[in-house]
Protein backbone atom coordinates (compact mmCIF):
# COMPACT_ATOMS: atom_id res chain seq x y z
CA UNK A 1 0.00 0.00 0.00
CA UNK A 2 1.26 3.39 -1.13
CA UNK A 3 0.64 6.78 0.84
CA UNK A 4 -0.21 9.52 -1.70
CA UNK A 5 0.03 13.04 -0.38
CA UNK A 6 -0.59 16.21 -3.13
CA UNK A 7 0.40 19.53 -2.23
CA UNK A 8 -1.48 22.47 -2.62
CA UNK A 9 -1.12 23.09 -6.11
CA UNK A 10 -2.02 20.07 -6.50
CA UNK A 11 -5.39 20.27 -5.36
CA UNK A 12 -5.42 24.19 -6.51
CA UNK A 13 -8.57 23.97 -8.56
CA UNK A 14 -11.13 21.35 -10.28
CA UNK A 15 -8.69 20.70 -13.28
CA UNK A 16 -5.85 19.59 -10.57
CA UNK A 17 -8.10 17.64 -8.59
CA UNK A 18 -9.38 15.74 -11.84
CA UNK A 19 -5.47 14.68 -12.48
CA UNK A 20 -5.26 13.91 -8.33
CA UNK A 21 -7.95 11.15 -9.27
CA UNK A 22 -6.50 10.23 -12.82
CA UNK A 23 -3.36 9.38 -10.63
CA UNK A 24 -5.07 7.28 -7.76
CA UNK A 25 -6.78 5.49 -9.86
CA UNK A 26 -3.84 4.38 -11.77
CA UNK A 27 -2.00 3.76 -9.03
CA UNK A 28 -5.12 2.02 -7.65
CA UNK A 29 -4.83 -0.40 -11.03
CA UNK A 30 -1.14 -0.86 -10.55
CA UNK A 31 -1.30 -1.96 -7.14
CA UNK A 32 -3.74 -4.69 -8.26
CA UNK A 33 -1.15 -5.87 -10.81
CA UNK A 34 1.66 -5.67 -8.56
CA UNK A 35 2.97 -9.19 -7.32
CA UNK A 36 3.69 -8.96 -3.76
CA UNK A 37 1.28 -5.72 -3.84
CA UNK A 38 -1.38 -6.23 -1.24
CA UNK A 39 -4.08 -4.57 -3.83
CA UNK A 40 -4.89 -2.01 -0.65
CA UNK A 41 -4.83 1.68 -0.98
CA UNK A 42 -3.61 3.85 -1.98
CA UNK A 43 -3.96 6.14 1.29
CA UNK A 44 -4.50 10.19 -0.04
CA UNK A 45 -3.26 12.78 2.35
CA UNK A 46 -3.99 16.34 0.65
CA UNK A 47 -2.73 19.93 1.47
CA UNK A 48 -5.02 22.86 1.71
CA UNK A 49 -6.17 24.29 -1.33
CA UNK A 50 -2.99 26.34 -2.45
CA UNK A 51 -3.07 29.75 -0.43
CA UNK A 52 -5.65 29.07 1.64
CA UNK A 53 -3.95 28.80 5.20
CA UNK A 54 -1.68 31.94 4.04
CA UNK A 55 -5.34 33.24 3.62
CA UNK A 56 -7.00 31.79 7.31
CA UNK A 57 -3.59 33.10 8.45
CA UNK A 58 -4.31 36.45 7.42
CA UNK A 59 -7.80 36.15 9.07
CA UNK A 60 -6.67 35.67 11.86
CA UNK A 61 -4.31 38.56 11.81
CA UNK A 62 -7.50 40.71 10.60
CA UNK A 63 -9.32 39.70 13.54
CA UNK A 64 -6.54 40.64 16.17
CA UNK A 65 -6.30 44.38 14.53
CA UNK A 66 -10.32 43.97 14.72
CA UNK A 67 -11.13 44.60 11.19
CA UNK A 68 -14.29 42.12 11.39
CA UNK A 69 -15.22 43.43 8.12
CA UNK A 70 -11.55 42.57 6.15
CA UNK A 71 -12.21 39.25 8.01
CA UNK A 72 -15.72 38.52 7.26
CA UNK A 73 -14.88 39.82 3.32
CA UNK A 74 -11.73 37.37 3.54
CA UNK A 75 -14.16 34.57 4.75
CA UNK A 76 -16.67 35.23 1.59
CA UNK A 77 -13.93 34.48 -0.92
CA UNK A 78 -13.00 30.91 0.74
CA UNK A 79 -16.35 30.32 1.03
CA UNK A 80 -16.42 30.69 -2.69
CA UNK A 81 -13.97 29.35 -3.78
CA UNK A 82 -14.24 26.15 -1.79
CA UNK A 83 -18.28 26.01 -3.48
CA UNK A 84 -16.74 26.75 -6.87
CA UNK A 85 -13.67 23.87 -6.59
CA UNK A 86 -16.41 21.20 -5.16
CA UNK A 87 -17.65 21.17 -8.59
CA UNK A 88 -15.91 18.67 -8.90
CA UNK A 89 -18.23 16.29 -6.98
CA UNK A 90 -19.75 15.29 -10.17
CA UNK A 91 -22.54 13.77 -8.70
CA UNK A 92 -25.19 15.55 -7.06
CA UNK A 93 -26.18 13.61 -4.17
CA UNK A 94 -22.21 13.42 -2.88
CA UNK A 95 -21.80 17.06 -3.56
CA UNK A 96 -24.41 17.92 -1.41
CA UNK A 97 -23.56 16.85 1.85
CA UNK A 98 -20.24 18.12 1.46
CA UNK A 99 -21.53 21.68 0.49
CA UNK A 100 -24.05 21.67 3.94
CA UNK A 101 -20.42 21.07 5.61
CA UNK A 102 -18.79 23.84 3.78
CA UNK A 103 -21.26 26.03 4.33
CA UNK A 104 -21.48 24.93 8.34
CA UNK A 105 -17.54 25.32 8.69
CA UNK A 106 -17.60 28.90 7.14
CA UNK A 107 -20.38 29.47 9.34
CA UNK A 108 -18.93 28.69 12.14
CA UNK A 109 -15.52 30.14 11.07
CA UNK A 110 -17.71 33.77 10.71
CA UNK A 111 -18.84 33.52 14.41
CA UNK A 112 -15.81 32.36 16.00
CA UNK A 113 -13.69 35.37 14.17
CA UNK A 114 -16.21 38.17 14.82
CA UNK A 115 -15.49 37.47 18.59
CA UNK A 116 -11.79 37.09 18.07
CA UNK A 117 -12.01 40.79 16.70
CA UNK A 118 -13.82 42.03 19.87
CA UNK A 119 -11.00 40.51 22.01
CA UNK A 120 -8.40 41.96 19.47
CA UNK A 121 -6.62 38.48 20.33
CA UNK A 122 -5.56 35.20 18.65
CA UNK A 123 -4.17 32.76 20.86
CA UNK A 124 -2.17 29.80 19.44
CA UNK A 125 -5.07 27.06 19.86
CA UNK A 126 -7.60 29.38 17.88
CA UNK A 127 -4.90 30.26 15.16
CA UNK A 128 -4.46 26.28 14.69
CA UNK A 129 -8.56 25.94 14.85
CA UNK A 130 -8.55 28.46 11.68
CA UNK A 131 -5.83 27.07 10.20
CA UNK A 132 -6.96 23.42 9.98
CA UNK A 133 -10.15 24.53 8.55
CA UNK A 134 -8.11 24.30 5.10
CA UNK A 135 -6.94 20.77 5.53
CA UNK A 136 -10.56 19.91 6.64
CA UNK A 137 -12.11 20.92 3.90
CA UNK A 138 -9.96 20.35 0.97
CA UNK A 139 -10.01 16.54 2.13
CA UNK A 140 -13.65 16.05 2.08
CA UNK A 141 -13.90 17.64 -1.20
CA UNK A 142 -11.21 15.00 -2.69
CA UNK A 143 -12.45 12.30 -0.62
CA UNK A 144 -16.23 12.87 -2.07
CA UNK A 145 -14.73 13.65 -5.88
CA UNK A 146 -12.69 10.12 -5.68
CA UNK A 147 -15.96 8.52 -4.67
CA UNK A 148 -18.08 10.65 -7.59
CA UNK A 149 -15.28 9.11 -10.08
CA UNK A 150 -16.41 5.65 -9.43
CA UNK A 151 -12.87 5.20 -6.99
CA UNK A 152 -14.77 5.28 -3.33
CA UNK A 153 -13.19 7.65 -1.05
CA UNK A 154 -13.71 7.85 2.63
CA UNK A 155 -13.26 11.04 4.49
CA UNK A 156 -11.00 10.12 7.35
CA UNK A 157 -10.69 13.22 10.27
CA UNK A 158 -7.18 13.93 10.45
CA UNK A 159 -8.74 16.03 13.99
CA UNK A 160 -9.38 12.07 14.83
CA UNK A 161 -6.56 9.83 13.12
CA UNK A 162 -3.58 12.22 13.97
CA UNK A 163 -2.82 12.65 17.75
CA UNK A 164 -0.33 15.19 18.82
CA UNK A 165 1.20 17.23 21.83
CA UNK A 166 -0.52 20.10 22.64
CA UNK A 167 2.42 22.28 21.31
CA UNK A 168 0.01 24.36 19.33
CA UNK A 169 1.45 25.44 15.46
CA UNK A 170 4.43 22.94 15.97
CA UNK A 171 2.62 20.05 17.53
CA UNK A 172 4.50 16.56 17.75
CA UNK A 173 3.04 13.43 16.37
CA UNK A 174 2.44 10.55 19.37
CA UNK A 175 3.25 7.38 17.36
CA UNK A 176 1.24 4.70 19.51
CA UNK A 177 -1.86 6.89 20.22
CA UNK A 178 -1.55 7.79 16.13
CA UNK A 179 -1.29 4.52 14.78
CA UNK A 180 -4.04 2.87 16.98
CA UNK A 181 -6.11 6.19 16.19
CA UNK A 182 -5.58 4.97 12.42
CA UNK A 183 -6.25 1.22 12.64
CA UNK A 184 -9.93 2.58 13.86
CA UNK A 185 -10.19 5.37 11.53
CA UNK A 186 -8.14 4.47 8.21
CA UNK A 187 -8.12 0.41 8.16
CA UNK A 188 -11.39 -0.31 8.25
CA UNK A 189 -12.14 1.68 4.65
CA UNK A 190 -8.78 0.11 3.44
CA UNK A 191 -9.89 -3.04 4.29
CA UNK A 192 -13.20 -2.43 2.36
CA UNK A 193 -11.29 -1.65 -0.39
CA UNK A 194 -12.51 2.19 0.16
CA UNK A 195 -9.04 4.86 -0.48
CA UNK A 196 -9.01 6.90 3.06
CA UNK A 197 -8.55 10.33 2.12
CA UNK A 198 -7.20 12.69 5.35
CA UNK A 199 -6.12 16.21 5.32
CA UNK A 200 -2.62 16.58 5.94
CA UNK A 201 -0.94 19.29 8.44
CA UNK A 202 -3.37 18.79 10.99
CA UNK A 203 -4.20 16.47 14.06
CA UNK A 204 -5.40 16.92 17.83
CA UNK A 205 -4.33 16.32 21.16
CA UNK A 206 -5.36 13.09 23.17
CA UNK A 207 -8.44 15.15 24.67
CA UNK A 208 -9.63 16.03 21.01
CA UNK A 209 -8.13 20.25 20.56
CA UNK A 210 -7.31 20.63 17.18
CA UNK A 211 -3.22 21.00 16.56
CA UNK A 212 -1.12 21.10 13.52
CA UNK A 213 1.94 20.47 12.91
CA UNK A 214 3.88 23.16 11.63
CA UNK A 215 3.95 25.26 8.14
CA UNK A 216 4.44 22.50 5.21
CA UNK A 217 2.96 19.76 7.27
CA UNK A 218 1.27 18.11 5.30
CA UNK A 219 4.49 16.23 4.00
CA UNK A 220 5.14 15.17 7.45
CA UNK A 221 1.80 14.07 8.30
CA UNK A 222 2.00 11.59 4.96
CA UNK A 223 5.10 10.05 6.44
CA UNK A 224 3.15 9.83 10.07
CA UNK A 225 0.13 8.22 8.21
CA UNK A 226 2.96 6.35 6.09
CA UNK A 227 5.18 4.33 9.00
CA UNK A 228 1.69 3.84 11.32
CA UNK A 229 0.19 1.69 8.36
CA UNK A 230 3.07 0.21 7.29
CA UNK A 231 3.25 1.72 3.84
CA UNK A 232 5.82 0.46 1.13
CA UNK A 233 5.82 4.25 -0.51
CA UNK A 234 5.38 7.21 0.70
CA UNK A 235 5.05 9.78 -2.71
CA UNK A 236 4.73 13.68 -2.40
CA UNK A 237 3.34 14.70 -5.49
CA UNK A 238 4.19 18.60 -5.97
CA UNK A 239 4.59 20.86 -8.73
CA UNK A 240 8.04 19.96 -9.43
CA UNK A 241 9.84 17.22 -11.23
CA UNK A 242 11.43 16.05 -7.97
CA UNK A 243 14.11 17.32 -5.43
CA UNK A 244 16.64 19.73 -7.27
CA UNK A 245 19.88 20.59 -7.43
CA UNK A 246 19.09 24.43 -6.11
CA UNK A 247 15.95 26.40 -5.22
CA UNK A 248 14.31 27.00 -8.62
CA UNK A 249 12.63 30.44 -7.31
CA UNK A 250 16.69 31.27 -7.44
CA UNK A 251 18.57 29.40 -9.75
CA UNK A 252 17.73 29.19 -13.56
CA UNK A 253 17.10 25.80 -14.75
CA UNK A 254 18.46 23.22 -11.69
CA UNK A 255 18.50 19.91 -12.60
CA UNK A 256 16.33 16.72 -10.80
CA UNK A 257 18.44 15.13 -8.49
CA UNK A 258 17.21 11.36 -9.51
CA UNK A 259 18.23 9.35 -6.33
CA UNK A 260 18.74 10.98 -2.62
CA UNK A 261 19.74 8.97 0.25
CA UNK A 262 17.54 9.57 4.00
CA UNK A 263 20.54 11.58 5.35
CA UNK A 264 21.38 13.91 2.66
CA UNK A 265 17.38 14.59 2.01
CA UNK A 266 17.17 15.53 5.52
CA UNK A 267 19.64 17.67 5.23
CA UNK A 268 18.36 19.40 2.72
CA UNK A 269 14.81 19.88 3.70
CA UNK A 270 16.39 21.09 6.98
CA UNK A 271 18.08 23.94 5.02
CA UNK A 272 15.66 25.17 3.28
CA UNK A 273 14.58 22.55 0.60
CA UNK A 274 10.90 23.69 0.49
CA UNK A 275 9.65 20.62 -1.55
CA UNK A 276 9.91 18.52 1.46
CA UNK A 277 9.06 19.52 5.62
CA UNK A 278 12.43 18.66 7.50
CA UNK A 279 10.45 16.02 9.45
CA UNK A 280 9.35 14.06 6.61
CA UNK A 281 12.68 11.50 6.94
CA UNK A 282 12.34 10.94 10.18
CA UNK A 283 9.31 8.40 10.10
CA UNK A 284 10.37 6.90 6.81
CA UNK A 285 13.96 6.17 8.50
CA UNK A 286 12.03 4.62 11.40
CA UNK A 287 10.68 2.05 9.14
CA UNK A 288 12.63 2.31 6.30
CA UNK A 289 10.12 3.35 3.99
CA UNK A 290 11.17 4.84 0.73
CA UNK A 291 9.57 8.29 -0.24
CA UNK A 292 9.14 9.27 -3.77
CA UNK A 293 8.56 12.90 -4.93
CA UNK A 294 6.82 13.37 -8.06
CA UNK A 295 5.14 16.17 -10.31
CA UNK A 296 1.20 16.14 -10.47
CA UNK A 297 1.23 17.74 -13.46
CA UNK A 298 4.08 15.96 -15.85
CA UNK A 299 3.48 12.51 -14.01
CA UNK A 300 5.12 11.20 -16.68
CA UNK A 301 9.31 12.55 -15.19
CA UNK A 302 11.06 10.60 -12.92
CA UNK A 303 11.13 12.52 -9.87
CA UNK A 304 13.42 11.80 -6.87
CA UNK A 305 13.73 8.37 -5.22
CA UNK A 306 14.83 8.71 -1.28
CA UNK A 307 15.84 5.79 0.42
CA UNK A 308 18.46 4.71 3.07
CA UNK A 309 21.51 3.99 0.71
CA UNK A 310 21.99 5.15 -2.99
CA UNK A 311 24.20 3.89 -5.73
CA UNK A 312 27.25 6.14 -6.37
CA UNK A 313 26.84 9.12 -8.61
CA UNK A 314 29.50 10.54 -10.45
CA UNK A 315 29.42 14.01 -9.51
CA UNK A 316 30.68 15.12 -6.59
CA UNK A 317 27.81 17.37 -5.20
CA UNK A 318 24.34 16.33 -5.15
CA UNK A 319 22.49 19.36 -4.38
CA UNK A 320 22.30 22.80 -2.29
CA UNK A 321 19.98 24.09 -0.19
CA UNK A 322 19.23 27.48 0.69
CA UNK A 323 17.46 29.57 3.64
CA UNK A 324 16.94 32.87 3.97
CA UNK A 325 15.68 35.44 7.29
CA UNK A 326 18.34 33.96 9.52
CA UNK A 327 19.78 35.44 12.23
CA UNK A 328 22.97 34.97 13.66
CA UNK A 329 23.78 35.32 17.41
CA UNK A 330 27.60 36.52 18.23
CA UNK A 331 27.99 35.49 21.88
CA UNK A 332 31.60 36.96 23.40
CA UNK A 333 33.31 36.38 26.75
CA UNK A 334 36.79 37.03 27.34
CA UNK A 335 36.58 35.52 30.60
CA UNK A 336 35.21 32.02 30.39
CA UNK A 337 35.15 30.56 27.18
CA UNK A 338 37.40 28.31 27.82
CA UNK A 339 36.29 27.40 31.29
CA UNK A 340 34.30 24.28 31.46
CA UNK A 341 30.25 24.63 31.44
CA UNK A 342 30.23 27.46 29.68
CA UNK A 343 28.85 26.16 26.22
CA UNK A 344 26.46 24.36 28.66
CA UNK A 345 25.22 27.47 30.44
CA UNK A 346 24.82 28.82 26.72
CA UNK A 347 23.26 26.40 25.08
CA UNK A 348 21.06 25.93 28.45
CA UNK A 349 19.14 29.67 27.35
CA UNK A 350 18.70 28.39 23.81
CA UNK A 351 16.90 26.08 25.41
CA UNK A 352 15.08 27.35 27.67
CA UNK A 353 13.29 29.31 25.12
CA UNK A 354 12.56 26.83 22.73
CA UNK A 355 14.69 27.78 20.51
CA UNK A 356 16.93 25.51 17.84
CA UNK A 357 20.40 26.39 16.58
CA UNK A 358 21.00 25.62 13.31
CA UNK A 359 24.85 26.58 12.35
CA UNK A 360 27.58 26.91 15.37
CA UNK A 361 30.95 28.44 15.01
CA UNK A 362 33.64 28.83 17.85
CA UNK A 363 36.65 30.92 18.42
CA UNK A 364 38.95 31.27 21.61
CA UNK A 365 36.53 34.23 22.82
CA UNK A 366 33.33 33.45 20.91
CA UNK A 367 30.67 31.57 19.77
CA UNK A 368 28.51 32.39 16.56
CA UNK A 369 24.75 30.43 16.21
CA UNK A 370 22.30 31.03 13.96
CA UNK A 371 18.51 30.70 14.70
CA UNK A 372 15.84 30.53 12.21
CA UNK A 373 12.46 31.55 14.64
CA UNK A 374 13.84 34.97 16.44
CA UNK A 375 10.54 35.77 18.12
CA UNK A 376 11.99 34.75 21.39
CA UNK A 377 15.42 36.44 20.57
CA UNK A 378 15.45 39.01 23.61
CA UNK A 379 14.78 36.94 26.38
CA UNK A 380 17.59 34.75 24.99
CA UNK A 381 19.63 38.31 24.91
CA UNK A 382 18.52 38.63 28.44
CA UNK A 383 18.96 35.30 29.30
CA UNK A 384 22.90 35.11 27.69
CA UNK A 385 23.79 38.82 28.87
CA UNK A 386 24.50 37.80 32.48
CA UNK A 387 27.49 36.01 31.61
CA UNK A 388 28.43 37.42 27.84
CA UNK A 389 28.39 40.24 25.49
CA UNK A 390 25.50 39.72 22.64
CA UNK A 391 25.41 40.50 19.21
CA UNK A 392 22.37 40.10 16.63
CA UNK A 393 22.48 40.24 12.67
CA UNK A 394 19.49 39.86 10.53
CA UNK A 395 18.80 39.11 7.32
CA UNK A 396 21.56 36.23 6.73
CA UNK A 397 21.04 33.54 4.84
CA UNK A 398 22.33 30.12 4.90
CA UNK A 399 23.99 27.69 2.18
CA UNK A 400 24.08 23.99 2.55
CA UNK A 401 26.33 22.28 -0.09
CA UNK A 402 25.39 18.22 0.26
CA UNK A 403 27.67 15.48 -1.31
CA UNK A 404 29.63 12.45 -0.64
CA UNK A 405 32.47 14.29 -3.06
CA UNK A 406 33.35 16.25 0.19
CA UNK A 407 34.03 13.26 2.13
CA UNK A 408 36.11 11.53 -1.14
CA UNK A 409 38.12 14.92 -1.92
CA UNK A 410 39.68 16.82 0.64
CA UNK A 411 39.67 19.68 -1.50
CA UNK A 412 36.59 20.23 -2.52
CA UNK A 413 35.65 22.32 0.25
CA UNK A 414 37.82 24.68 -0.30
CA UNK A 415 36.75 25.04 -4.11
CA UNK A 416 32.97 25.22 -3.44
CA UNK A 417 34.33 28.19 -1.02
CA UNK A 418 35.95 29.64 -3.41
CA UNK A 419 33.08 29.73 -6.12
CA UNK A 420 31.56 32.33 -4.46
CA UNK A 421 34.13 34.67 -5.20
CA UNK A 422 33.95 38.20 -3.55
CA UNK A 423 31.02 37.18 -1.43
CA UNK A 424 31.72 37.59 1.81
CA UNK A 425 31.41 34.68 4.33
CA UNK A 426 30.05 35.05 7.87
CA UNK A 427 30.49 31.71 9.41
CA UNK A 428 31.67 28.45 7.74
CA UNK A 429 31.13 24.72 9.38
CA UNK A 430 31.52 21.39 8.24
CA UNK A 431 30.03 18.36 10.26
CA UNK A 432 32.02 14.97 11.60
CA UNK A 433 30.53 13.65 8.24
CA UNK A 434 32.53 15.80 5.79
CA UNK A 435 29.22 15.11 3.68
CA UNK A 436 27.83 18.52 3.68
CA UNK A 437 29.35 21.98 4.30
CA UNK A 438 27.62 24.79 5.53
CA UNK A 439 28.20 28.58 5.12
CA UNK A 440 26.26 31.99 6.27
CA UNK A 441 26.75 35.38 4.45
CA UNK A 442 24.14 38.25 3.73
CA UNK A 443 20.41 37.58 2.82
CA UNK A 444 21.29 40.25 0.04
CA UNK A 445 23.70 38.39 -1.73
CA UNK A 446 22.56 34.89 -1.72
CA UNK A 447 21.33 34.93 -5.50
CA UNK A 448 24.87 36.18 -6.69
CA UNK A 449 26.21 33.24 -4.60
CA UNK A 450 23.86 30.35 -5.18
CA UNK A 451 23.90 30.94 -9.10
CA UNK A 452 28.12 31.06 -8.69
CA UNK A 453 27.79 27.83 -7.10
CA UNK A 454 25.72 26.25 -8.93
CA UNK A 455 26.97 26.97 -11.95
CA UNK A 456 30.49 25.96 -11.11
CA UNK A 457 29.53 22.76 -9.97
CA UNK A 458 25.74 21.89 -11.43
CA UNK A 459 25.76 23.01 -14.83
CA UNK A 460 25.32 19.83 -17.42
CA UNK A 461 28.85 19.52 -19.41
CA UNK A 462 28.18 20.32 -22.90
CA UNK A 463 30.54 17.61 -24.99
CA UNK A 464 30.61 18.44 -28.88
P1 LIG B 1 3.53 21.65 -2.01
O1 LIG B 1 2.44 22.66 -1.91
O2 LIG B 1 3.31 20.64 -3.10
O3 LIG B 1 3.86 21.03 -0.69
P2 LIG B 1 5.78 23.41 -1.74
O4 LIG B 1 5.56 24.80 -2.26
O5 LIG B 1 5.73 23.20 -0.27
O6 LIG B 1 4.79 22.44 -2.51
O7 LIG B 1 7.20 22.86 -2.25
C1 LIG B 1 7.50 22.89 -3.63
C2 LIG B 1 8.35 24.10 -3.96
O8 LIG B 1 9.59 24.01 -3.26
C3 LIG B 1 8.75 24.21 -5.39
O9 LIG B 1 7.75 24.81 -6.17
C4 LIG B 1 10.04 25.04 -5.31
O10 LIG B 1 9.80 26.38 -5.59
C5 LIG B 1 10.49 24.94 -3.86
N1 LIG B 1 11.87 24.44 -3.71
C6 LIG B 1 12.84 25.04 -2.97
N2 LIG B 1 13.98 24.37 -3.04
C7 LIG B 1 13.77 23.30 -3.84
C8 LIG B 1 14.58 22.21 -4.30
N3 LIG B 1 15.87 22.09 -3.96
N4 LIG B 1 14.01 21.29 -5.12
C9 LIG B 1 12.72 21.39 -5.47
N5 LIG B 1 11.89 22.40 -5.09
C10 LIG B 1 12.41 23.34 -4.26
N1 LIG C 1 -1.39 23.92 4.16
C1 LIG C 1 -0.26 23.90 5.07
C2 LIG C 1 0.69 25.06 4.75
O1 LIG C 1 0.45 25.78 3.79
C3 LIG C 1 0.47 22.60 5.09
C4 LIG C 1 1.05 22.12 3.76
O2 LIG C 1 0.62 22.58 2.70
O3 LIG C 1 1.94 21.26 3.80
O4 LIG C 1 1.63 25.26 5.47
MG1 LIG D 1 4.98 21.70 0.97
Amino acid sequence: MKVMKFGGTSVADRAAIERLIALVRAERQAEAQREGGDARGPVVVVSALSGVTDRLLGVAALAREGDVEGARTSLQDLRQRHLTVSEVITDEALRQPVVDALNLEFDELERVVSALAVLQEVSPRWLDALAATGEVLSSQIVAAALSAHKLQGAWVDARKAVVTDGEHTAAAPLFQETTAALMTHADPPLAAGRIPVLGGFVGATAGGVTTTLGRGGSDFSAAIVGACLGADEIQIWTDVDGMLTADPRIVKAPQVVPHLSFAEASELAYFGAKVLHPATIQPAVARNIPVRILNSQRAQARGTLITAERPKSDRPLTAVASKKGVTVVDITSTRMLMAHGFLRRLFEVFERHKTPVDVVTTSEVSVSVTIDDARRLPAIIEGLSGFAGVEQQDQMAIICVVGDGLHDDPTLASQVLASVGDVPLRMVSQAASRRNITFVISEAELPTALCRLHDRFFMPVITS
